[in-house]
């Protein structure tokens, strides 16, 4: 058998999260994976590439727990809407997408996530009226090709969200009833076939790109269709997520559907478990805390789409506290606007902090950045490979510059990884032992290339989706009175005391 390619990595210095230090070392990477790391000067065989990391401060590669591939091309079309005006704008916004359009924008996200020292993500991808096997394909050799790790589902419902907020179509003049129509989904059996198609069909190396199956909104899917997709997940080994919990109207319809919390609802269907994640959780009580923590399930925190959609701020530490596997992530380009995973560190910690003055409450640094490599890689189901530097683990690390801006002056290297850095330091970074960015620039992809293309992708989207603006437009104002009114609807959370949450009742 072939030898596998040996790399040391040397002169750099490697982040300590629990100290708060950056003492030098030298990492000898075998293959994918690192198997030594040492003081400077570690031994390494004479023929091992050396990777010269001096002035570089090295750190293992972010892991996005929670974004939508698909979001990339609609970056900044929308400004104040909240997750059910954001539901409403989808066909304007994520309609008549080509296989190529699909490839584009997963491409365009993976790219902005290496730039910015992500190495892996969760993406839920949607397509509609459903999934189809060549559209995940198209989106996984986008991840292929940028050189990046993901765990990619296609993100899946039986019911469109007009259909399942309670009163919202009795609520709308007939003539904007039709329009509601044209949201409605594939029906249940073709979409449940649909993921077995390309669960069966999957090419990648699941080392590197893993697949995973996502119930979106647990309200948006029959029983049978949940526990459908999760049978399905069962068969092929592949995680589940779901958006749970969000924002205060999916709490409020959960009680009058099902009486119980999202949480509750699907731990009576069986479906939690430690592939299970919860995307947000903004508004979990200290039960559902407890019982996602008693199934060893996660949850991905996304200050930064919390904030733009209005949906308000989760309770980080009542999760921790309690046990759940925290993980972080920016949500989908088109509800927060980037993929930067330093910026959604910094807002995860910000946002523990204004919650109140009670320092026993706030996330640490360090507590954020092990959400953000570890917890999100455990969110991926790679929690055995990924998210740490350590023997074993893949070698998937990123390189940032000392002498930038952001680091004059080094006092200390966690802190400053979550509240400093903004990614403009990152100057390589490392995927399964392979350079996938080298001296600020993606290996292999001419960006410049891609400028007329997704100019000429946006300009065609625009064109064919003019018609569902329109739509949009219409239902707009019926949807922004309807929901907020919802939404007033009292639900009390028992949070823990002490704590200033009054923005939740
Ligand atoms: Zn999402």
């Amino acid at each position: 058998m072939a030898r596998k390619k040996m790399v040391v990595v040397r002169g750099g210095r490697l982040v300590d999260i629990a100290k708060h230090a950056a003492p030098p070392a030298d990492i000898l990477i075998e293959g994918d994976t690192v198997k030594e790391i040492g003081r400077p000067g570690l031994a390494a065989p004479a023929d091992a590439e050396v990777i010269d990391a001096k002035g570089m401060l090295m750190h293992p590669g972010l892991v996005n727990g929670h974004t939508h591939g698909h979001g990339v091309l609609a970056k900044g079309m929308g400004d104040k809407w909240t997750l059910e005006l954001l539901l409403t704008a989808a066909p304007w916004i994520g309609g008549n997408r080509t296989a190529e359009d699909k490839y584009l924008s997963t491409f365009l996200g993976a790219a902005e996530m290496l730039l910015k020292g992500c190495t892996a993500a969760y993406d839920l991808t949607f397509e509609f009226p459903a999934p189809t096997p060549e559209g995940i394909a198209a989106c996984g050799q986008a991840y292929a090709d940028a050189g990046m790790r993901a765990v990619l589902a296609p993100m899946v419902a039986d019911f469109s969200f007009f259909e399942v907020i309670p009163g919202l179509v009795d609520a709308m003049p007939a003539a904007l009833r039709a329009d509601t129509e044209r949201y409605r989904l594939a029906p249940r059996q073709q979409t449940l076939s649909a993921i077995r198609k390309a669960l069966k069909a999957w090419k990648f190396d699941q080392d590197l790109i893993k697949p995973a199956v996502a119930p979106t909104i647990p309200h948006h899917c029959s029983d049978p269709f949940l526990t459908g997709c999760f049978r399905l997940a069962r068969e092929f080994g592949a995680p589940i997520q779901s958006h749970v919990q969000e924002s205060k109207v999916q709490v409020v319809v959960g009680q009058k559907l099902w009486g119980l919390t999202q949480t509750g609802h699907l731990d009576k269907l069986g479906m939690l478990g430690p592939d299970f994640s919860v995307a947000h959780g903004v508004w979990l009580d200290r039960d559902d805390m407890r019982r996602l923590a008693d199934h060893g399930s996660s949850v991905v925190h996304n200050p930064g789409s919390n904030m733009r959609l209005g949906n308000g701020i989760a309770d980080t530490r009542g999760m921790l506290d309690l046990g759940v596997n925290l993980g972080v992530g920016t949500d989908g380009a088109s509800c927060s606007d980037n993929q930067n995973m330093y910026e959604a560190m910094r807002l995860a910690s910000f946002a523990s902090k204004v919650r109140g003055p009670d320092t026993d409450r706030w996330l640490s640094t360090d507590e954020v950045l092990i959400a953000a490599t570890e917890g999100s890689a455990k969110a991926l189901g790679f929690g055995d490979k990924v998210g740490r530097i350590a023997p074993g683990y893949k070698a998937d690390i990123v390189f940032l510059d000392l002498a930038a801006i952001n680091w004059l002056p080094l006092n200390d290297a966690t802190n400053q990884i979550v509240h400093t850095e903004d990614g403009t330091s990152v100057h390589s970074v490392m995927v399964g032992g392979r350079m996938v960015v080298r001296d600020r620039k993606l290996v292999g992809v001419d960006l410049a290339s891609l400028v007329g293309k997704v100019e000429a992708a946006r300009a065609r989207l625009a064109k064919a989706n003019a018609e569902n603006k329109k739509m949009f437009e219409r239902l707009e104002g019926v949807v922004n009175r309807f929901c907020p009114g919802l939404a007033r609807t009292p639900y009390h959370i028992d949070h823990f005391a002490g704590g200033h949450h009054d923005h939740q009742h």
